[in-house]
């Protein structure tokens, strides 16, 4: 008699609660709880815009009071549009556990799909990240002119490439048994007589960080030493200074036979126009690099073979380019001091690690 009984008593019990309950009814038997927690939300799939899309995204909640609910309606995204979200039925915990909701569609773009919520008298905004089709956003082709770079990724907003700074010219600087050492003698950047400094090219590993949408700064940061761009070759852009911020008149002697050197540690890197770009792989005019600022950094001509004018104090200036049609502020190397970046980044500088 008592097996029979028990499971009767539980059916009878669960019947009554399925009419009183629904997620957004009051009364005392309604489903209650005391916190639902969006920021805990987790989602079964990964979403991808324009493809059909069907997860279950789980929501954590606390103080629930043990009363069954029902399913809800859909709930439409907000954001990214094209998915909706639907509470599935359960029965609360006594305490915390989770709701289910059901979502599904497609989703309209790449961003965040939000859900607005509400159950058991509390709310929150659900959020779902939808990737951009093909793997994320689509890389800007100008960046793919830094051929030397080791990786060039980009999330939307940085472009992060990555280089080992080694020329892909000949250079004095190789050690003994590179294909690529050439000895050189003679003269070197200005006409000066080259002599070499004690250091050897040595593989480094740099990231630079650089926005996409270089934007003008309201303080002008001084660049620092060391990078503080890249050429197109993946090698390191230098300032117009040596070590401890001294004229970088004394250096110039070590350029080698492409105008660049290594430093201390083996970085070999370019302070002036960088000869093998500008008159080997590219052209006088042409796109040089960037610096860390996001603005691109153009050869010692324009392309119409003048000498640029009226470079600012940073040592830019805007007109339109090959590169970017519609204008860009822009810096351009020089045959004379700064030869590259004047009184600090034009724009706001991203990050780098050398
Ligand atoms: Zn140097
Ligand atoms: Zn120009």
């Amino acid at each position: 008699m008592k097996r029979i009984l028990l499971p009767i008593s539980l059916i009878v019990f669960a019947c009554l609660s399925c009419k009183k309950d629904t997620g957004t009814g009051a009364g005392s038997t309604s489903a209650s709880i005391t916190a639902l927690s969006c920021g805990s939300g987790s989602f079964s799939a990964i979403a991808t815009a324009g493809t059909a899309y069907s997860a279950t995204a789980t929501v954590p909640y606390s103080g629930g009071n043990g009363v069954s609910y029902s399913a809800g309606t859909a709930v439409s995204s907000t954001g990214v549009t094209g998915l909706t979200a639907t509470l599935q039925a359960g029965t609360l915990a006594s305490g915390t556990g989770n709701l289910s909701y059901a979502v599904s569609g497609t989703p309209s773009a790449a961003g965040t799909a939000s859900f607005a919520i509400s159950f058991g008298g509390q709310s929150c905004s659900l959020s779902l990240t939808v990737n951009a089709s093909g793997g994320g956003p689509t890389l800007p082709a100008v960046y793919n002119k830094i051929y030397g770079a080791t990786s060039i990724t980009f999330d939307g907003t940085w472009v992060t490439i990555k280089c080992n700074a080694l020329p892909d010219h000949k250079s004095h600087y190789y050690p003994v048994g590179n294909p690529l050492r050439e000895v050189f003698s003679g003269t070197t950047f200005s006409g000066v007589t080259f002599m070499a400094n004690p250091n050897t090219i040595s593989t480094q590993n740099i990231t630079l960080k650089i926005p996409v949408a270089p934007a003008v700064a309201a303080t002008h940061a001084a660049t620092p030493m060391g990078v503080i761009g890249v050429g197109l070759n993946g090698v390191p852009l230098f300032n117009q200074y040596a070590a401890g911020g001294s004229p970088l008149t004394g250096e110039i002697t070590s350029f080698d036979q492409w105008w660049g050197h290594p430093q201390q540690t083996g970085m070999y890197h370019y302070h002036v126009e960088p000869l093998y770009l500008t008159t080997v792989k590219a052209s006088k005019w042409a796109l040089m690099g960037f610096l860390l600022d996001g603005f691109p950094v153009y050869g010692p001509k324009e392309e119409n073979n003048t000498d640029p004018t009226g470079l600012d104090a940073y040592h830019g200036h805007t007109h339109a380019t090959i590169d970017f049609p519609s204008g860009i502020y822009h810096y351009h190397f020089t045959a004379t001091a700064p030869y590259l970046n004047g009184n600090g980044f034009y724009g706001t500088a991203g990050t780098v690690t050398q």
